[in-house]
């Protein structure tokens, strides 16, 4: 008898039994539909045997092998194990997240991979002669060729490593391989794209992002899957992809929370990478301004290449970052008057300006000056957003949505009064104060039309544009020549956060959007209003010297026992009923104790999560450290059988493993 371990996506650690009829021969990593309970589902054959454990009444028949999908390859599943032990999920749900959703369907049309012979266009665009700095990189890249090796190429904003990735995307393509370029958001630079069809117009390339349609995405995997495709441009979910040839892997802005996933299969695409190239034998390249702690630190210990790029590629000077001290220069409708000032300057110069303020909406919260009453969220433990263009308050959490009420919900009064400034608003004020200034406003709720970003990106190219105003959207590689002047406002919040991760993500946003500055000849400036102009984060921003505050960075970790120097675990749970969560993370922390006796492993209380209701739910986590990712490794299983055995059907549970918010 012909017996196929089946993984199914299923919330089942264990793979399912299906009898092989007899006159066919199905691979191990063929997708295979099969009957389950009263329906049927697409599996992927994991394993072949000859006996089982299901009883010969039970045991049921593959029903067909899916034969427009080749099967998937050894390395690829081998990756997909990891991820399974790794994360401590089980491998159906793993699969399940690396298939397109069209192929995990029973029923569908027969898919051929997409198209991507056509050329988009027929000349490929100039390249530039490369910086010293530059040909060193692609260099040592290219040395690299013939086995794993981690390069981490730390060049500072507009040192040009988008040449360096292309020039080595080249080199992979020259020798026959394809090459998987992963970036944080495709639909933030959408420059990216074009940059890459221009540059390479006969290679075949194909997108991977969640914001494709059925049809294409499942197209786009197959033409990867099958070789087809020369280059694979994606988001985190591209890290996935079967490739049947990969020779190179990129991962831009390799610091970027986004490349975690923060339910399902909590992945770092990242590491993820890491471990592929690994696998296969290849090399990989992290790229970033601000490198993540734990990659510098790799770096700094041999364990990565560390390659830099310590000037910009067009010559120009970093720009010169300053602080606005609004104890005494005191913003009129969220703006000092020494950024407004410098803000007028651009636009009487034709330059241009951008004002980063990261909240979109009018204002954080709405609130009555005679009782004190202030909009907040029924199913959350946050406050709604005034969205006045809109006339409603949003929760930013569950996506509540409400009318402006005209008069206090609580005491009838009024006197309404928005608190704080969004992006809405500070549009708003800087509009009144700068009447002939051509504003433009970006964050999710004006790039929510497709199309929409790229449109105000041309027009500020065009140089129609004098001011931009948004979120972390316009942080990330953005080139614009014009572009002189960045301020920050409402970045002092991230100051006093209670996640060890705070201070290095907001030294990496403000590292960022500072790089938008002073690209072209002229000379950059960076303004950040803020009520603490001596705190030492906006000196190390001034400062422009990343290695200095990764360095104490990194001492104040070790001294922490935080990662790099530990490895964490985070046991999410949330319930409806009050209570509940916590009860139930008591418990769990009660067996991580008694299964972490001997084993190097540390076990924390349980504490509400930062945003302790949302939704609905009350949330609550318990976080498990140890030195040793082994010893984790070994008492996660059992750890999570524990977890799994106990009855708490009202408690919604997940474990995240090297979890980014803590
Ligand atoms: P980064 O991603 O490192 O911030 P970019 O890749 O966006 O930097 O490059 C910054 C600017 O420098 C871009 O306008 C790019 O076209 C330009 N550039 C890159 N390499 C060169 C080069 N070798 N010579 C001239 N300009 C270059
Ligand atoms: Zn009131
Ligand atoms: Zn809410």
């Amino acid at each position: 008898m012909k017996i196929a371990r089946v993984a199914l996506d299923l919330p089942l650690h264990e793979a399912f039994d299906f009898r092989v009829p007899d006159h066919e021969e199905i691979a191990v990593g063929a997708l295979v539909v099969v009957p389950f309970g009263r329906s049927r589902r697409v599996g992927v054959v994991v394993a072949h045997a000859r006996r089982t454990e299901v009883p010969p009444s039970k045991l049921r028949d593959i029903e067909r092998r899916v034969d427009d999908v080749p099967p998937i390859a050894a390395a690829e599943l081998e990756l997909y194990e990891f991820c399974a032990r790794y994360y401590q999920r089980p491998l159906g749900e793993v699969i399940a997240t690396a298939l397109p959703p069209r192929l995990r369907q029973v029923s569908r049309r027969s898919i051929r991979a997409q198209p991507v012979g056509a050329p988009h266009t027929r000349v490929a665009s100039a390249e530039p002669a490369l910086t010293p700095e530059q040909r060193a990189a692609v260099d040592r890249i290219n040395a690299a060729v013939g086995g794993f090796h981690a390069i981490l190429l730390h060049g500072i904003t507009g040192s040009g490593k988008t040449e360096v990735y292309l020039r080595a995307i080249a080199a992979a393509i020259a020798r026959g391989a394809q090459a998987l370029f992963l970036v944080p958001e495709i639909g933030l630079t959408p420059q990216l794209e074009d940059l890459v069809r221009g540059r390479f117009p006969d290679a075949r390339v194909v997108l991977a992002h969640s914001h494709l349609g059925e049809g294409e995405r499942a197209g786009a995997w197959l033409a990867a899957q099958s070789g087809q495709a020369d280059i694979v441009l994606g988001t985190r979910l591209a890290v996935l992809m079967p490739l049947r040839n990969l020779g190179l892997i990129v991962v831009d802005e390799e610091h970027d929370p986004s490349y975690k996933q923060q339910e399902g299969l909590r992945y770092s695409a990242r590491d993820v990478a890491v471990r592929r190239a690994q696998g296969l034998g290849i090399p990989i390249v992290l790229g970033s301004a601000t490198p993540s702690l734990e990659s510098f630190s790799n770096a700094r210990d041999g364990r990565y290449q560390l390659v830099t790029l310590a000037s910009r590629a067009t010559g120009a000077q970093l720009p010169n970052v300053r602080t606005v001290d609004t104890r005494a220069d005191r913003p009129r409708e969220g703006l000092a008057a020494a950024l407004v000032a410098a803000i007028a300057r651009r636009v009487e110069a034709r330059e241009q300006a951008l004002v980063f303020v990261n909240r979109r909406g009018f204002a954080p919260v709405l609130y009555c000056r005679s009782c004190a009453w202030h909009s907040t969220c029924k199913r959350c433990s946050a406050n709604l957003v005034l969205h006045l263009r809109s006339g409603e308050l949003r929760c930013h959490h569950c996506g509540h949505r409400e009318r402006v009420p005209n008069t206090c919900p609580s005491c009838g009064g009024i006197d309404l009064a928005p608190i704080g400034h969004g992006t809405q608003r500070i549009e708003e004020s800087l509009q009144a104060a700068l009447p002939n200034a051509r504003i433009a406003r970006v964050d999710r709720d004006s790039t929510a039309r497709k199309g929409a970003l790229r449109g105000v990106l041309q027009r500020v190219r065009a140089g129609e544009i004098d001011v931009l105003v948004g979120t972390q959207m316009l942080a990330k590689g953005h080139d614009y020549p014009s572009l002189t002047l960045v301020g920050v406002l409402e970045a002092d919040s991230a100051l006093f956060s209670v996640d060890f991760r705070a201070s290095e993500r907001l030294f990496s946003q403000l590292v960022q959007v500072a790089g938008r500055a002073g690209r072209g000849d002229l000379p950059g400036e960076v303004l950040i209003q803020t009520d603490f102009p001596g705190h030492p984060l906006y000196a190390a921003v001034a400062a422009q010297d990343y290695t200095a505050f990764a360095v104490e960075a990194l001492d104040e970790r070790r001294a922490a026992s935080f990662p790099p120097f530990s490895h964490l675990v985070l046991l999410r749970a949330e319930s409806k009923a009050t209570g509940e969560a916590g009860e139930f993370l008591r418990g769990a922390a009660r067996s991580a104790r008694a299964l972490a006796r001997d084993a190097k492993v540390e076990v924390f209380d349980p504490v509400p999560a930062v945003l302790e209701r949302k939704a609905g739910f009350e949330r609550a986590q318990l976080l498990v450290r140890s030195p040793s990712r082994a010893a984790l490794l070994a008492f996660l299983p059992r750890w999570r059988e524990a977890l799994g055995r106990r009855e708490e059907r009202r408690v919604r549970w997940a474990l995240d493993i090297d979890p980014q918010e803590v």
